[in-house]
């Protein structure tokens, strides 16, 4: 495994990005949607540093995968308990790679009629999205390869690593 982003570089960005949705939103009441699971150490950190009055809420937006993988998108909205009606809401996500998983969300989220749907990420890797779609916030542009930590992960594990690495061909073999 080799790391991509540091314990230290992560901080860093994420408070660039902290500071960029605070000026976006001027103290304006925000929803932060977080897409479970791999946002939620994003979330933690990210929702910790802004300083507008905040609800968060979940959604799941799962591909069933085989490792690093694919499959079809299971998206599942029915988390948020809260009314979003009106409100403006964040969507916050770990990666951006093909786009489908915020273009299959959006037009979910938007049917709970909030006022403004923007969206937020960790890494996007660039070149990868052949979509009308960017997301409106990114903390880093990284290249095309497979990468867990800090949220992602490779058949559920490594979410809890405090860095970003990319996962080699070594890595792959007899996970348990
Ligand atoms: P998209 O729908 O934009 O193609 O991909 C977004 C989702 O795919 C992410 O939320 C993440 O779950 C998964 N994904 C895409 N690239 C990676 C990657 O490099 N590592 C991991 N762990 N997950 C990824
Ligand atoms: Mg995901």
């Amino acid at each position: 495994m080799k790391t991509l982003l540091t314990e230290d570089q992560l901080k860093q960005g994420i408070v660039q990005l902290a500071e960029k949705i605070q000026a976006h939103y001027q103290g304006k009441p925000l929803t932060i949607v977080g897409v479970m699971i791999g946002s939620v150490v994003l979330l933690a950190d990210l929702i910790r540093l802004l300083k507008i009055p905040l609800r968060v809420e979940l959604v799941q937006a799962r591909s069933d995968h085989n490792g690093t993988r694919p499959g079809p998108m299971v998206i599942n909205t029915d988390l948020i308990s809260g009314n979003i009606q009106g409100r403006d809401v964040l969507l916050i996500d770990d990666i951006f790679d093909t786009g489908h998983t915020l273009w299959e969300l959006i037009p979910q989220i938007d049917e709970l009629g909030p006022s403004s749907i923007r969206t937020a990420v960790l890494l996007r890797k660039i070149g990868q999205c052949k979509l009308d779609l960017k997301p409106d916030f990114i903390c880093f542009d990284i290249p095309n390869a497979f990468v867990v930590g800090y949220g992602l992960d490779y058949l559920d594990l490594y979410r809890n690593l405090r860095y970003i690495a990319v996962l080699e061909p070594s890595d792959m073999k007899d996970k348990k």
